[in-house]
């Protein structure tokens, strides 16, 4: 499933920089990828379990896609990239969308510094 492949790479990346802290939230940032939120967030949880993500908070940001008017050049973000998108200078429907899909690992918090105590 290409949302569960999607969960795997975030994870690896947020494993990645934490090295062997417990991550204690993660904030996803995902622009013009057409996912839902809440399957990515279950997705991202399942994905985490047995690293030491598993258990984070998970925060999905969703951003439209950025996209290029070929005709002006103007940058504008698509209301949803489903939907045929407009220039709102000129009025252009000849957009470039290459490129406008992104997810990026945007931010990772750590838990607390557990104090050994023994
Ligand atoms: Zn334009």
């Amino acid at each position: 499933m290409h949302e569960m492949g999607l969960c795997d790479a975030i994870v690896e990346a947020a494993v990645r920089r934490a090295g062997r802290h417990p991550v204690s939230s993660v904030r996803v940032r995902i622009t013009g990828h057409p996912v839902d939120a809440g399957v990515l967030e279950q997705g991202l949880r399942l994905a985490a379990a047995g690293t030491v993500v598993e258990g984070a908070t998970v925060e999905v940001i969703a951003r439209p896609p950025s996209v290029r008017c070929r005709d002006c050049g103007t940058r504008f973000e698509a209301v949803d990239p489903r939907l045929l998108a407009a220039c709102p200078r000129c009025g252009g429907v000849d957009v470039d969308a290459s490129g406008a899909e992104e997810v990026v690992l945007e931010a990772i918090a750590f838990d607390p510094v557990q104090e050994r105590s023994s």
